[in-house]
């Protein structure tokens, strides 16, 4: 089997080392990740300037491949030019720190799978919550393993998408596993303001994975009563509902040159 590990904490980060050393006996992997960390850099791609491939070695050994761009430059690399043979699943993480909710969007852990489910390829996106309580990567990556185990098991189709995040606990203190929806509404966020040496205003932005309604079935609320969320994904936005609506609006007679005229 060949696997194809990520990330976007980078290819030094914590969670990609543990996540490897759970998972090396599955299949050959090929690590090829962020040289530095691309976290919240979504799905974004690099095209305006050239990428960079490094061997990373610790020790002698492959650790894998650093490339100077996004999660998905890293998918995209790692089948075109890196790999020798196609990934049977592609794997991103183990992140450290949820990606639930909205969050899903700006994470780069979610858009490298989401870059190998385009390309055909089946694709799971692993994170960690992290919180002040708790923080043992080494068992989350444990429990990672069990599951990606078992979906692996199950043969993941073609092109398919699965987002996975282990709660912040110790391992027996996991309630079990449920399969998850995407909590999709709104979540609490505020800018931090402070003043810099010159005086001038500069801002944090200060999220929180804890959704401000409990919506059961969710992933956050999973995940926040201790259990592993599983919630199947999908990249095609189109609103068909929204979509029947508007084809019948009135699209007659719009103006379609300028109406302003440059003088
Ligand atoms: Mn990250």
């Amino acid at each position: 089997m060949q696997i194809l590990l990520t990330n976007d904490d980078g290819i030094y980060a914590p969670g990609i080392a543990a996540l490897k050393r759970q998972i090396q006996d599955l299949g050959n992997i090929t690590v090829v990740a962020p040289d530095i960390e691309q976290s919240g850099v979504g799905h974004s791609i690099t095209f305006g300037h050239p990428l960079r491939v490094r061997e990373v070695r610790l020790h002698d050994e492959l650790l894998g491949y650093g490339v100077s761009g996004s999660p998905a430059d890293c998918v995209k690399l790692a089948i075109y030019e890196i790999m020798d043979k196609k990934p049977d699943i592609v794997i991103s993480g183990l992140n450290m720190g949820a990606n639930v909710g909205i969050h899903i969007l700006y994470s780069g852990t979610v858009a490298a799978a989401v870059e190998a489910s385009i390309m055909g390829f089946p694709s799971i996106a692993t994170s960690f919550e992290i919180t002040d309580q708790y923080a043992d990567v080494h068992d989350a990556a444990g429990a990672a393993r069990g599951v990606i185990e078992r979906i692996i098991k199950h043969k993941l189709p073609r092109g398919s998408l699965l987002n996975v995040n282990i709660p912040s606990r110790p391992s027996h203190q996991i309630k079990g596993i449920k399969v998850t929806r995407q909590y999709a509404r709104d979540f609490k966020e505020t800018f931090d303001k402070r003043v810099d040496p010159g005086g001038k205003a500069y801002y944090w932005l200060i999220g929180t994975n804890k959704s401000i309604h409990h919506e059961e079935g969710t992933d956050i609320s999973a995940v926040n009563e201790g259990y592993i969320s599983i919630t199947p994904l999908r990249f095609d936005l189109t609103d068909t509902g929204l979509y029947h609506k508007i084809e019948n609006w009135s699209w007659e007679g719009v103006p379609l040159t300028a109406t302003n005229k440059k003088s």
